[in-house]
């Protein structure tokens, strides 16, 4: 691909080999081959394989799309997104995969996953499509510079490579143990493409260790608000999972994006341990235990509603001790204690884990920049963005990978169909 001259078969390089990325290679190198002109894809990957985040979605499983995926659960980029998912929609997602003999399977919530339940399997059957269809990987190639020339070719990358469409693939800063160390905001701003403030999101909310170190590996159903002062910021139902750091679990990590966001602000995360029940229904419920069974001691009062380890840092928290009382011995205003922490206990947020432990960014290239029907960006015609690196994220179950899936073939088309077109109308003219 080295010293390119004008005139020969289109060169397409696509920056970073995750999801988005082996989308994008494969539908541009399905474009070329349905339209018979010998366009060349090129992958470069920083690291030593391509897909390595890939194989850590899911815990393991890939939850690679959610049936319900549309445009409100992108947040503020609930219009941007729109074209490409609706180009290329969460069916298009599945036939694409089931093509190349990936088949798929619905759980909970819309959840999509592999029938094998191995996100291996998705990363195999990407690499044996794009393998196929005359896709080169270059692994091991960090890209650390794109300049736009004048002329055709219109870019060259790391000084040398020639390439007439880029297509930027390389994810954003989360997770950077997996390839996604944030460079890609260094090229885009080498071409003046703004970007965004970044921020981690669907990562540990941390909060004071002192409260949450011993319940630390406890998990509970419960209902998590945001407070910052008495305003509710957000609210999220779900499973909460206490760690030596923090609050995990689904519904937590789903607020952190506000966490992340309002680092200045001082939040509380209130947990509603009894979202079903109200305040006087939990009232009823502890009175009615203490006068079933009066010399029960106070260590298991909320056996029957919360996990053991919880209930007892729960009482000592309103209170009660020794926890070898009886509950016969428990006045009124313990008994209200117990009942408001059961609806509203509070934990002082700190802040998150960070890009390291964080699934997705927020923030990036400024989506103002791309044309949302093709990806390319508006000020450097024959450049592309798809996945993540983009200004677009969603909360969990699936709805990220959607974004990288419809964009990344959505660049991948675009940028092929493009040049498609420019090789028709160069061999024509020298007809
Ligand atoms: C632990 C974990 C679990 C997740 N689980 C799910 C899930 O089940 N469902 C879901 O929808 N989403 C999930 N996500 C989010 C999802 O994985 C990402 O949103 C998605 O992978 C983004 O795709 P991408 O192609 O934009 O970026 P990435 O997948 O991050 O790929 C970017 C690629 O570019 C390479 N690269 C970076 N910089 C350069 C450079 N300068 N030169 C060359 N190559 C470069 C990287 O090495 C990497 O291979 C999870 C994320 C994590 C971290």
């Amino acid at each position: 691909m080295k010293n390119r001259m004008h005139g020969l078969p289109p060169e397409l390089c696509v920056i970073g080999g995750g999801a988005s990325g082996l989308a994008a290679a494969i539908e541009a190198a399905r474009a070329f081959r349905q339209a018979g002109v010998p366009g060349q894809v090129t992958v470069l990957e920083r690291l030593p394989r391509v897909g390595k985040k890939l194989l850590a979605t899911g815990n393991g499983r890939c939850n690679l799309t959610n049936r319900f995926a549309s445009p409100p659960d992108y947040f503020e980029a609930a219009d941007f997104v729109r074209p490409a998912l609706n180009r290329f929609s969460v069916d298009d997602t599945l036939s694409f995969f089931a093509s190349m003999g990936l088949l798929c399977e619905e759980e909970e919530e819309g959840r999509i996953y592999p029938m094998s339940r191995q996100a291996a399997s998705v990363l195999d059957v990407l690499r044996f499509e794009a393998e196929r269809l005359g896709v080169v990987f270059h692994c091991d190639s960090r890209v650390e510079s794109v300049q736009k020339t004048r002329d055709k070719p219109r870019f060259v990358i790391n000084g040398s490579i020639c390439a007439d469409a880029v297509i930027l693939a390389c994810g954003g800063k989360a997770s950077p143990q997996h390839g996604s160390d944030g460079s890609g905001y260094a090229l885009l701003r080498a071409l003046q493409i703004p970007v965004a403030e970044v921020f981690p999101s669907l990562v540990q909310i941390t909060a004071d260790p002192k409260r949450v170190k011993s319940l630390k590996g406890m998990r509970v159903h419960a209902v998590i608000s945001l407070y910052e002062g008495k305003k509710q910021l957000a609210s999220q139902r779900g499973e909460i999972q206490f760690t030596e750091f923090g609050l995990s679990g689904i519904a937590a990590m789903q607020l952190s994006r506000f966490v992340s966001r309002e680092k200045q602000r001082q939040m509380e995360a209130s947990l509603d341990l009894l979202p079903a029940f109200s305040s006087g229904e939990v009232a009823d419920y502890l009175a009615a235990r203490v006068r079933q069974n009066p010399a029960l001691a106070a260590e298991h009062l909320l056996t029957g509603i919360l996990p053991k380890r919880v209930g007892q840092v729960l009482l000592k928290q309103a209170g009660v001790e020794p926890l070898s009382r009886p509950i016969g011995s428990l006045r009124g205003a313990e008994i209200a204690a117990i009942s408001d922490l059961l609806k509203d206990w509070r934990f002082s947020v700190t802040g998150t884990r960070g890009f390291s432990a964080a699934q997705v960014t927020m923030g990036g290239a400024q989506r103002s920049a791309f044309d949302p029907e093709s990806m390319e960006a508006l000020s450097t015609l024959g450049f592309y963005a798809a996945g993540e690196v983009l200004d677009v994220d969603a909360g969990c179950g699936g709805f990220n990978l959607q974004w990288a899936w419809s964009s990344g073939r959505l660049a991948g088309e675009s940028a092929a169909e493009k040049q498609i077109s420019d090789y028709r109308l160069q061999t024509s003219d020298q007809g």
